[in-house]
């Protein structure tokens, strides 16, 4: 689950300080995909370093799956961070000279030693996303949307409970788009994870449960979608 209470982030300080977040609210259950939408500037990726625990709010109270964050020290945070939240942002912390199974495998390598049954997941994962083919090239042999499906099967490796993604179609091609779109959604779905995806595409939006609107660091709209119509659209379940 995820709760902001007037949650506030400004950069900088004096007369160019920016309120990139202004006083923002709300609480997403387990279990639910969130879409958050607005215009450039409008403070998406600054909510997302807010949630990832990369960065933390001027003001307000942060609860990421039952944890106020402000209570863990700095060595609590990254070991909360790297088992409890899965990132798919821009080829963040990506290694260009491991291969695509091994930069798959980065969170179970921090964590234990890799089993048989990890790179089978590791495999499956990156089939799921198209990469089958693609599981021991190294990153710098990879197109820039090929890292972005890396990331994604990353992100899914350890089941995290909550997933962030900032614009994870934005570099797809539409089929590959919606194949990493339902991996999402079955991730919501059969593991109860809580997704928060930034988007600037409806029809990417339309697979969530949620959709919250930011104007000027301001939640200016926060609706469920309705779901019926629009999972039909993305054939999703089927
Ligand atoms: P979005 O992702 O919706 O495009 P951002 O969250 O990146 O918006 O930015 C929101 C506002 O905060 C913008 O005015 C941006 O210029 C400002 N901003 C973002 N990051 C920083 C930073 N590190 N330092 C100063 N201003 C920033
Ligand atoms: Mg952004």
């Amino acid at each position: 689950m995820i709760g902001l209470e007037g949650v506030s982030k400004i950069y900088g300080a004096g007369p160019t300080a920016v309120r990139a977040l202004d006083n923002v609210s709300f609480q997403i259950p387990a279990g639910e995909f969130v879409s958050v939408m607005g215009a450039s500037g409008s403070g998406k990726s600054t909510l997302l370093n807010l949630v990832s625990a990369l960065d933390l709010p001027t003001s307000g109270r942060l609860v990421l799956a039952g944890q106020d964050i402000a209570q863990l020290s700095d060595d609590e945070l990254t070991l909360f961070r790297r088992r409890t939240i899965g990132l798919i942002f821009q080829f963040f912390n990506l290694l260009p000279a491991l291969d695509a199974l091994d930069n798959t495998l980065l969170p179970v390598m921090l964590e234990r030693k890799v089993s048989a049954a990890d790179e089978q997941r590791a495999q499956q994962l990156l089939e799921e996303v198209g990469l089958g083919e693609r599981l021991h090239h190294t990153l710098n042999q990879l197109s820039g949307g090929e890292m972005q499906r890396v990331a994604i099967a990353r992100a899914l490796m350890l089941a995290p409970r909550i997933i962030l993604a900032d614009e994870p179609t934005g570099s797809l091609d539409s089929t590959t788009g919606q194949a990493v779109l339902r991996l999402l959604r079955r991730s919501c779905d059969r593991h109860n994870t809580t997704v928060m995806m930034v988007t600037h595409d409806a029809n990417a939006a339309a697979i969530a449960d949620r959709l919250l609107v930011l104007k000027d660091g301001r939640l200016i709209d926060d609706r469920l979608v309705n779901k019926q119509s629009d999972t039909h659209e993305l054939g999703v379940g089927t």
